[in-house]
């Protein structure tokens, strides 16, 4: 893959998963919910997203790689398996950002300007995040160029 089509497919917005890469990296899923969705966390007590728009950084190496588990995040008919699924189960996915190679909490760590909603979201099995799930305010502006020099 050419370098100038890498930093395109990094900053592009995928709302088909159907167009992703198929190897291991990471991404940034939003989504949205209007309704309350509550979220059961093991050894927490019940947290409340209230509506609006999230960002969920997240990593896939297995079998068909991003593409696979973004495909798998946006089907809304799905086994409840991970914290995530709780929310996109609820809300609209609308798409992933992807960082093919990339690492999801140095996604995170890019994205520390936004805020945590739930601590401990999808970051159980990880020492360095406090959350893989942000809440992404109206108006707020990310910045990309940040992301992409995590790499
Ligand atoms: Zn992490």
């Amino acid at each position: 893959m050419r370098s100038a089509s890498r930093s395109v497919l990094n900053t592009t917005f995928h709302s088909d998963a159907s167009r992703l890469p198929s190897g291991p990296g990471a991404y940034i899923l939003l989504i949205e919910i209007q309704t309350n969705v509550t979220v059961r966390l093991p050894r927490r007590p019940d947290a409340v997203l209230v509506p609006g728009r999230y960002l969920y950084c997240g990593s896939a190496g297995g079998p068909g790689g991003i593409k696979a588990r973004v495909a798998r995040h946006m089907r809304a008919a799905k086994t409840v398996r991970w914290h995530v699924d709780q929310v996109t189960t609820t809300g609209k996915v609308f798409g992933a950002w992807v960082f093919p190679g990339g690492l999801e909490c140095e996604l995170v760590a890019a994205l520390s300007a936004l805020p945590v909603p739930i601590p401990g979201f999808g970051s159980s099995d990880c020492r360095r995040c406090t959350s893989h799930l942000l809440a992404w305010p109206d108006g707020q502006r990310m910045s990309f160029e940040s992301l992409l020099s995590t790499k």
